[in-house]
């Protein structure tokens, strides 16, 4: 039998310059986009120029929060030794009204494929890290 030393912690998203804004709003638990006013679509990461069109005729927008599974896996081994606690868990691309799509983890779902579906509706929760950084990950609206 062999001893397990405890899990490594998980190292937090660091903000950049640009993304100050979207961190901001995570911590007071609110889910901000980029939207472009050229091209009418909204994106992410946050970036002041948009990756459709480029321009730079851009905005943040408050959304409601919710999304649909555009992708999913379940993740039954870890990558790296501080997921070790964390499988099995559920990476996902969630997409947004207007097009935006974002890598996230779903939550409070079970990690079993005949549960989750592509199409299925999910709605942001907040897992507050540390004093900076609530992060944003996706729960199935029931
Ligand atoms: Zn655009």
């Amino acid at each position: 039998m062999t001893q397990q030393s405890p899990a490594p912690s998980i190292t937090p998203p660091v903000p950049q310059p640009e993304s100050d804004f979207y961190w901001e709003k995570c911590k007071e638990h609110e889910f901000w986009l980029r939207h472009c006013k050229e091209c009418d679509q909204t994106y992410f990461y946050p970036r002041d120029i948009c990756p459709g069109c480029f321009s730079r005729n851009t905005e943040w927008i408050k959304t409601n929060g919710r999304a649909v599974v555009h992708t999913f896996c379940i993740v039954h081994r870890a990558p790296v030794p501080s997921f070790r606690d964390k499988v099995p868990y559920v990476p996902a691309i969630v997409e947004f009204e207007g097009g935006a799509r974002m890598a996230t983890n779903l939550v409070e779902v079970e990690a079993d494929p005949s549960v989750i579906k592509c199409g299925m509706e999910v709605e942001v929760v907040f897992e507050d890290l540390d004093e900076k950084i609530s992060l944003p990950q996706f729960r199935p609206i029931s």
